[in-house]
């Protein structure tokens, strides 16, 4: 924004590669708005800030069979101005009586069902200052993973039930009536009554165990510190929990019975990470204790409730016979996310979920920044490129958000909660990192979390401790890709003069805009921390690019590299003199770098700013022995492609081609191998048997199946890291008794992982009759809510079933939003069409009411249009082009 600001960021110059900058001087980007320090006053949400409250005391007796909890409440709060009214959030709660002051006065109760309100009216207006609130409501338990739920697990002494809970961003008023906004922070003590084997874990540890004479026990917590509604968490059940202690904080792994055992991996990690993340946001974990509690079956992921964070069992536990060993690398990430939340998300709480992207880049950012620390074998940001690739592809639509969006409502809220918030997040972050140095982004976060802690933030205040700790402007920079969507297209071309080469670099914006739409995008601008360097450099240059720059690059012909080590948020466009240098240099550009020349070389290709031959004759250039990530690129690329082939007749010629260009890599790594999760070639082999077996590669076919024979057999024949590559061929290409016997193995598992691999192979059958059988499983009790839709989508996916699991979602879909909860429809319905790419699918879509419902509902189904008209897009003009450099290339069958 200033002169100051550019001369801060000028170039650390590589003594291998010198520039001179000469950059041009453009305003900020127009039209971005500055965000607002935190103000509680002018916090966005739907409740009045008339009352807030400071404490809760809550009593629930939650009945396992009747799935309902009985429940009453004492509320602690400060009414702010006179009023006769108190209104704060409750769904799907009766409420049987308010009253105010020790019962000084009772209130009239409006509940408002739409709204997810309950209106206190009290017959004389209370005076400012502090009052006491007591409520009578009973909750429902939910099948679903949405307030309190219920999740039945089999075990070898039968079928069990316990419940835990799932808030966020606004199921806390599903469990009890509350001001269920993040900005309204209060402690919470609560009191549970449960049958007496149970062990009940709550956000701090048991004070105070008190049988009663019916089987039951009244357990009793001391108050949390003070934290939003959404961090509360109640789990129960047949439960273990085993400990570590990090240095006077107690960590604890709790599982159900007989399973916490294998917790130990992520114990011992977690009690690394508390001493890391401790150091790192200089201020020290305030709770006494940090459990992390496995939910068999129970929801989709992890989620990071203060003090007793729950994990879909399979994120959390690892057993090393039944799970391939490089599991460790997901549990660890998932971890490390979770507990960076427990400072970014609930020591500081983001005000409103427009300032979602706070919590969730940041944790995203830091999952990476400390496997990076811990495991630098794993080679984190090289191996989750894909990351940042899902962002800037859907950042370049259309339907693209600012990662700081206006959240009108909880049903938005729910749609903030994807690939743009954290991935886009993340790799703004560090990008931003990248500009400020290590050391004086992390002092700027000390700042931060002291100034906020216990209280609520927003974007512009991390902006302010960070630019107070490091003296550089930070919010010009970080406004353009915060409070505006989209994606930075930077376009790169050399020429010469004499021996003398010169780069010159513009910026416009990168959309991928379906060809029939026949539109453009409104132009937008960033200030762009651009690396630029030789392929050999050691070191890259730094320009802060606004609008344009023309910089010396050395020698004529020397091949520049942009965006090196693929740190920065934006796509390159390279002219076809650098291009074709860059391309001779392939093989010498690290991996980091020929992953994001790949990637980009792709992305020009959807966008339609390169020929689809282009990125073929790249992966031709590849050698069988590149890293893992570049591969992986690869697979990833024609995994798609067959998707989107078929039904066409040029698929099988297509899967011959991309079957030809895989078979070396594996080839070279064969079937067996250490099986070591921290070496690449284990993960590489395991996606490679997976993707040719799609490819239908006969050899690969045949090879599995036989290991699987043996398998059923003897269990112990087959290697832990090759059970889901391939329990997914000999789905893929199963018969019905290959069918009965994947079942059979997901029926008498007890392990979720186990039960997670198996029902997922089932589902991949490609014969419509097996796939109608697994369909008709989802609607059965024998499968928990949490992997039905997941299945669903293998069918169409794996399956290749898509019609037949569209006509069966319709058919059925009373009873699969009653399993599945309020969302399916608007949420799970959008998402499942993108695996169409066609117009009557499209307008199939446009005409499916239920999905329409919510505003969120609407955003999702404008989402999966837009990916529709994308992939029908690339359907008609790259296939066309793809198969005739096929045939013109010809490759071995
Ligand atoms: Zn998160």
């Amino acid at each position: 924004m200033n002169d100051g600001s550019r001369g801060a960021w000028l170039p650390r110059l590589s003594a291998a590669f010198k520039f001179g900058l000469i950059a041009t001087c453009l305003s900020l980007a127009g039209g971005v708005r500055a965000e607002q320090a935190f103000s509680f006053d002018t916090t966005p949400g739907k409740l009045p800030k008339t009352a807030v409250p400071t404490h809760y005391a809550i009593e629930l007796a939650p009945d396992l069979q009747a799935l309902t909890a009985a429940g009453s409440e004492v509320i602690d709060i400060e009414v702010r101005e006179v009023t006769w009214h108190l209104q704060l959030n409750a769904a799907n709660l009766a409420i049987s009586e308010a009253a105010i002051d020790d019962g000084a006065q009772r209130a009239e109760i409006a509940l408002d069902a739409q709204a997810e309100t309950a209106t206190l009216t009290f017959p004389t207006a209370l005076a400012k200052g502090p009052h006491r609130l007591r409520l009578v409501f009973a909750a429902k338990i939910n099948a679903f993973g949405r307030g309190i739920f219920f999740a039945d697990y089999p075990t070898g002494a039968g079928s069990k039930r316990m419940i835990s809970t799932q808030l966020e961003p606004a199921d806390a008023r599903r469990i009890f009536p509350c001001w269920d906004e993040p900005v309204f922070k209060a402690t919470f003590a609560l009191t549970v009554t449960v049958p007496q084997n149970f062990l009940a874990v709550s956000n701090m540890p048991v004070a105070q165990e008190e049988p009663l004479a019916d089987g039951k026990k009244r357990v009793v917590f001391p108050p949390t510190p003070k934290m939003s509604s959404y961090l509360f968490v109640l789990s129960a059940g047949e439960l273990e929990r085993i400990t570590a202690d990090a240095n006077g904080v107690t960590v604890g792994i709790v599982a159900t019975s007989g399973n916490a055992e294998k917790g130990r991996f992520a114990l011992e990690n977690a009690v690394r990470l508390l001493d890391y993340y401790n150091d790192y946001f200089g201020s020290k974990y305030p709770l006494p204790k940090l459990d992390l509690i496995a939910v068999p079956g129970g929801f989709g992921g992890a989620m990071e409730n203060w003090g007793g964070i729950t994990f879909f069992e399979s994120r959390l536990l690892f057993d090393p016979a039944t799970s391939s060993d490089s599991a460790r690398r997901r549990i660890f990430s998932v971890l490390a996310h979770e507990m960076a939340h427990q400072w970014f998300g609930d020591l500081v709480t983001t005000a409103w979920w427009d300032n979602l992207w706070l919590n969730e880049g940041f944790a995203s950012w830091m999952q990476e920044k400390a496997a990076e620390h811990f495991y630098p074998q794993w080679e984190t940001w090289l191996n989750g490129y894909s990351q940042k690739q899902t962002a800037l592809a859907l950042d370049a639509r259309r339907t693209s958000h600012p990662i700081q969006q206006p959240v009108a409502d909880h049903s938005v809220a729910m749609t903030a909660f994807d690939p743009i918030t954290y991935n886009k997040g993340q790799a703004f972050i560090r990008m931003l990192e990248n500009y400020l140095g290590e050391n004086a982004f992390r002092d700027g976060i000390r700042t931060y979390m002291a100034a906020h802690a216990y209280g609520n933030a927003t974007t512009a205040d991390l902006w302010q401790a960070l630019e107070h700790a490091t003296g550089k402007p930070v919010a010009p920079i970080a406004a353009s890709f915060t409070e505006q969507e989209g994606v930075p297209l930077v376009i790169a071309e050399t020429t010469c003069d004499g021996d003398a080469q010169r780069l010159s670099l513009k910026q416009e914006r990168f959309t991928i805009i379906p060809s029939q739409a026949n539109a453009t995008l409104p132009s937008l601008h960033w200030q762009v921390p651009v690396t630029i360097g030789a392929v050999s450099a050691t070191e890259p240059q730094k320009i802060l690019l606004d609008g344009s720059a023309e910089v010396p690059a050395g020698k004529c012909g020397e091949a520049v590299k942009v965006n090196f080590g693929d740190i920065g948020y934006y796509r390159v466009d390279y002219g076809s003199n650098l291009r074709a240098a860059l391309t001779r240099q392939l093989a010498r550009m690290t991996p980091e770098d020929r992953v994001n020349f790949l990637g980009d070389d792709w992305a020009m290709v959807q966008a339609g700013r390169a020929a689809p031959s282009s990125y073929f004759v790249l992966v031709d250039a590849l050698g069988a022995s590149d890293h893992r990530a570049v591969w992986d690129q690869v697979v990833s690329n024609f995994g798609a492609l067959d998707r989107l082939a078929r039904e066409r007749a040029e698929q099988p010629a297509l899967e011959t081609y991309a079957r030809a260009r895989l078979r070396p890599v594996f080839d070279r790594l064969g079937w067996d191998g250490s099986g070591a999760g921290d070496d690449d070639d284990t993960l590489l082999r395991s996606s490679l048997i997976w993707t040719l077996g799609d490819l239908r590669d006969p050899d690969i076919l045949g090879e599995a199946r036989r290991r699987f024979a043996f398998f059923l057999k003897d269990p112990k024949s087959l290697a832990p890291s090759l059970l889901d590559p391939v329990s997914h061929v000999v789905g893929v290409s199963a018969g019905r008794e290959d069918y009965d016997a994947l079942l059979s193995l997901a029926r008498k598992s007890t392990a979720t992982n186990e039960r997670v691999r198996y029902y997922h192979a089932a589902a991949s059958a490609r014969d419509a009759a097996l796939a109608g059988d697994t369909l008709a499983l989802t609607l059965t009790h024998e499968l928990p809510s949490t992997i039905v839709n997941g299945l669903i989508n293998e069918v169409a996916l794996s399956g290749w079933q898509r019609e037949l699991a569209w006509d069966f979602i319709r058919s059925n879909l009373d009873a699969l939003t009653a399993r599945q909860g309020p969302d399916f429809p608007h949420e799970f319905v959008p998402n499942f069409m993108t695996n169409f790419s066609d117009e009557a699918h499209a307008d199939a879509l446009r005409q499916f009411a239920p999905a329409q419902q919510t505003l969120g509902g609407r955003v999702m189904t404008a989402r999966a249009l837009e990916s529709i008209a994308i992939a029908a897009d690339l359907k008609a003009r790259a296939l066309p082009a793809i198969d005739a450099w096929i045939k013109a290339h010809p490759v071995r069958p």
